[in-house]
């Protein structure tokens, strides 16, 4: 059965009115998308989460496949779908992060950034999506980078999403950007992980598996020890050289992104409680990757308190208290999310 994402608007705002007055316990998202909705195709759909992944007949092209997969129930039991333009993306994204006291990493293009952060300046944390593609287009070189981090208007840089684009964090080429922000003290956030299902068959012609590895993290930590840096998505499903990497590098964070909802729970529940068990709970953070599916903060933030297996203060440290030393937020910052 296909669980439209399109809530309605008039029960959203009555559901927020009445919890307004009890407000919940702070949440840090370290990973929320501000993108355009994608004009004149269908609306975007997403598997939350995935039930199986695979199989394809390579007799078609994969991306048909895909799409037929996202539209019916094929591999998966529920899909979220995302509103029809920006203005209701916006508004139903910042609902959620009222309803659940989200204060959120929020990433995207300038220019959208900005008119999410004008709307809900409390909540939206400005952070800057890159890419080597972004670097050419829009000339986010590390001088025009350096120049616009020093305003203080963009708070991290991420998703860098150079995994993508066929890049490892250690290449040569994204060194230059490493050393900016390890100068600046500006917190980077890299994806490093899934993207979606069969990526170099969609759009994504670089993307390779052997991207997800950690260790492809380690020679850019070496380099730059005084970086403050966090692995999206926690490097599903790298498990053991994220472990590996975690212990060998303390000062890495990862975030738990896009697989708190979009991977199978019970494997998702295995990968965090493995981190947390070998000794890594204060260095996670809560990421929810809504793109274009506000319904995701609320899943991935379910998903965390819902955990039998994480204790109240574990799940407070995912939710609010590692982001909050991980952002370096003041006293008086953390006193007014309350
Ligand atoms: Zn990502």
């Amino acid at each position: 059965m296909l669980k439209s994402a399109c809530v309605c608007l008039t029960s959203l705002f009555l559901t927020h009115s009445t919890t307004a007055q009890k407000r919940p316990l702070p949440v840090i998202d370290m990973h929320l998308h501000a993108m355009p909705v994608k004009k004149g195709s269908t609306p975007a759909i997403i598997c939350a989460p995935f039930r199986d992944i695979g199989p394809h007949d390579p007799a078609q092209p994969y991306s048909e496949t895909y799409q037929n997969v996202l539209k019916s129930s094929a591999w998966a039991d529920r899909q979220l779908i995302a509103p029809t333009n920006n203005d209701s993306l916006k508004m139903l994204t910042l609902l959620a992060l009222d309803k659940y006291n989200v204060y959120a990493v929020t990433s995207g293009d300038m220019e959208t950034v900005r008119n999410w952060e004008k709307s809900s300046p409390d909540r939206i944390i400005n952070a800057l999506d890159w890419g080597f593609g972004l670097a050419k287009n829009q000339g986010l070189t590390p001088d025009s980078l350096e120049k616009i981090f020093k305003t203080g208007e963009f708070k991290v840089f991420g998703e860098v999403a150079i995994q993508y684009e066929g890049y490892s964090p250690s290449d040569s080429a994204f060194e230059p950007y490493l050393a900016m922000a390890e100068k600046l003290d500006i917190p980077v956030g890299i994806h490093l992980g899934p993207g979606p299902p069969g990526a170099p068959y969609l759009n994504y012609e670089n993307y390779r598996a052997k991207l997800h590895s950690p260790f492809g993290l380690e020679e850019a930590l070496i380099r730059h020890p005084k970086l403050r840096i966090y692995a999206m998505h926690a490097g599903w499903p790298m498990l053991d050289e994220m472990l590996t990497t975690m212990y060998t590098h303390p000062q890495l964070y990862v975030d738990v992104a896009a697989i708190c909802y979009m991977i199978p729970q019970k494997e998702f529940y295995f990968y965090l409680e493995r981190l947390v068990n070998a000794g890594f709970g204060k260095r996670i953070m809560f990421g929810s990757d809504n793109m274009v599916w506000p319904q995701t903060i609320e899943i991935g933030i379910e998903a965390i308190n819902n955990a039998a297996f994480l204790s109240t203060a574990q799940k407070r440290d995912i939710l609010f208290n590692n982001a909050a030393r991980f952002l370096r937020l003041t006293e008086a910052e953390i006193k007014a999310m309350q």
